[in-house]
Parts: structure tokens; sequence; C-alpha cells
């Protein structure tokens, strides 16, 4: 019986050029330039453990951005972009596409994108 493939395994199959060539320096020109920071903007919600609610807090007052954040039964919070000015992220500055806290982004920012995703060119969707 042939073993079933992870959507990762099926990623990796189907755009193995993005995973092996593409460069960090690449990556940003994408992001910032070509998709202006698609993932970081519109219906999303950011899903946050209970530390990184407490950075993220930390960031927004010391950027003065406004931040809301609703907190979940696990101690961590969700931040719904729709809920902010310009409908993104508070921590995404809309000029230039850049996070604000790149260097102390949340795991999920990090870990993203994990599959294929429709609309996101460093995925090769
Ligand atoms: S959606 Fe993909 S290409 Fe666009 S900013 Fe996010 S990671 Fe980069
Ligand atoms: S923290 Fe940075 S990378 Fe994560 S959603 Fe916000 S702007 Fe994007």
């Amino acid at each position: 019986m042939q073993k079933r493939q992870s959507n990762r395994q099926v990623w990796r199959r189907n755009a193995p050029h993005l995973i092996a060539g593409l460069s960090a320096e690449a990556a940003a020109h994408i992001c910032m330039n070509q998709c202006k920071g698609m993932c970081c903007r519109g219906s999303l919600v950011l899903l946050l453990t209970g530390r990184e609610a407490h950075e993220f807090n930390e960031h927004a007052a010391m950027l003065g951005v406004p931040l809301l954040m609703t907190p979940t039964p696990d101690g961590g919070s969700w931040v719904k972009f729709s809920e902010h000015p310009g409908e993104h992220c508070p921590m995404l500055d809309s000029s230039t596409s850049i996070c604000r806290i790149y260097d102390d982004r949340p795991e999920r920012c990090r870990d993203f994108p994990v599959d294929l995703t429709p609309g996101c060119a460093i995925s090769g969707g």
C-alpha cells in the first residue's frame, strides 16, 4: 500500500526550486515588493501564545500602535487584522510592507508558509 504524503511533502515535490534555491534576500524581495505582505493583511487572524501576546503588547506600546487582542482559553490571544487600522497586522509597516518586529516575530509567522498556499509566491502557489 502506498504511504500517504503530507501536504508539506507534496509541496516540496511540486516546488523544489523554491525550497532549494530561494535565498532570504529573494524571499524578502518577493514578500515586500511583489506580494506586499499579503499574509499580514486582510481577514486573517494571528494566534499567539501567552508569551508572544505579552511581547506583542510590549512592541505595540514601544511603537505606539493600537493593538486589540482577544484572549484564548489556553492562555494565548488572537489578533484579528481587520480590527486594526488599515486592516493589517499592527506590526506591519503598510507603506513598505516590512514587519517591524521581524526578528521577534511569532512562531506562526516564522513557520508560514507550511504548505502550497494560493497567492503565496514563496510557496509556489
Ligand atoms: S503571502 Fe507568501 S509571498 Fe506574500 S508576503 Fe506572505 S510569505 Fe511572502
Ligand atoms: S508579526 Fe510581522 S510577520 Fe507576523 S503577521 Fe505581523 S507583520 Fe506579519
